[in-house]
């Protein structure tokens, strides 16, 4: 089987330490760059811990739900509504779930879906059930921009929760994008599985880093049916990076309903993860093909994000700004035995 493309190399430096009467110290950093996604990233020998969790009262003070559009009070006032060719009603409604065209897009695409009325959600509230309704509105609305043949062929389900991951709402919200192109890191995806192919007698790229991973057993954290569970060999966020892969899924229209609860169910658990160590936030994308691509398994990851106090500092600085190198106080093979134990129970 081809090998991945996943690239390690240790360095070591020494400083006097004060710490200890300023003996020698020895430090190893382990740079690791990942063919397939293109990321770079240093491994720190030292791990990041989030001793106490921030204080949520903060955020709601700030944004209270009197002030929120996402809330009841405002909601039909001020909720952007699409053109009847699209949707008659104005927005796609579940329960009380509701997706509709978000007011500051990124893309002409470019929707806001928000999962109920409750305008703050914690983590370890972020049930299947609850998250249900949600993604089936982003379900819904690909299904009719495919009904309407405008031929786009990619899409994604994105979510910033929080504002240390970019939120700019407390209420739980998801965003989608739909279009003829795919994003540059979807794009990036793309390229690898198709080289891949072509320097393999057309191997699946996603059907052998799911078999690699789980033969190597060490950032591979659970199999749930149809969904493979993993944690990212070079993270794309200080906290590391938890990748979900759909198989033989080569489209969004392939995902059952009970794909979609595996799913929900999966990420539950790493939320709960999230929870239990003082995280409030993190980013997740949901990438998917709207036409079938052998190529490409529908597939996605998250990114916990943090702030560093007393502060406030970002967990992004110049390193991953400006060097496109990620720095990783978390090594992907520990926070993947941390993980195991939440998929490994039945809940
Ligand atoms: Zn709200």
């Amino acid at each position: 089987m081809r090998d991945l493309g996943f690239k390690k190399e240790i360095s070591t430096g020494y400083y006097l330490d004060p710490f200890s009467g300023y003996q020698e110290k020895k430090i190893t950093i382990e740079s690791r760059y990942d063919e397939i996604t293109g990321v770079a990233c240093r491994i720190l020998p030292y791990r990041m811990r989030i001793t106490q969790k921030p204080d949520m009262d903060f955020y709601l003070e700030k944004s209270p739900e009197s002030l929120c559009p996402f809330c009841p009070d405002l909601f039909e006032k001020t909720t952007p509504r699409f053109t009847p060719d699209i949707v008659e009603e104005g927005n796609f409604k579940r329960g009380e779930a509701c997706l509709f065209p978000n007011a500051f897009p990124y893309d002409q695409n470019n929707n806001v879906a928000i999962f109920s009325s409750r305008h703050f959600v914690p983590l370890n509230e972020l049930t299947p059930e609850f998250m249900h309704d949600g993604f089936a509105v982003c379900r819904d609305y690909f299904h009719r921009v495919v009904e309407m043949n405008l031929g786009y062929k990619y899409c994604s389900i994105n979510w910033n929760y929080m504002p240390p991951a970019g939120g700019g709402m407390i209420h739980p919200h998801l965003q989608t994008i739909a279009g003829y192109k795919p994003t540059s890191f979807m794009q990036k995806l793309l390229t690898s599985a198709h080289n891949y192919a072509a320097a393999s007698n057309g191997d699946n790229l996603w059907n052998n880093l799911i078999a690699l991973e789980k033969k190597a057993d060490k950032r591979f954290i659970a199999n749930t049916g149809v969904v493979c569970w993993l944690t990212s060999f070079a993270p794309k966020g200080m906290a590391g990076e938890i990748d979900f892969i759909f198989r033989e899924k080569t489209s969004l229209f392939d995902l059952t309903e009970s794909n979609f609860n595996e799913f929900l169910t999966g990420l539950s658990k790493v939320f709960n993860y999230l929870y239990v160590n003082n995280f409030i936030s993190f980013n997740m994308s949901f990438y998917a093909t709207m036409t079938n691509n052998n190529y490409f398994f529908v597939q996605g990851k998250i990114v916990p994000r943090f702030v560093i106090y007393p502060l406030g500092t970002s967990d992004l600085n110049y390193f991953e700004k400006l060097h496109n190198e990620i720095i990783c106080p978390t090594v992907p093979e520990e926070l993947c035995r941390e993980l195991q134990p939440y998929f490994n129970t039945v809940a």
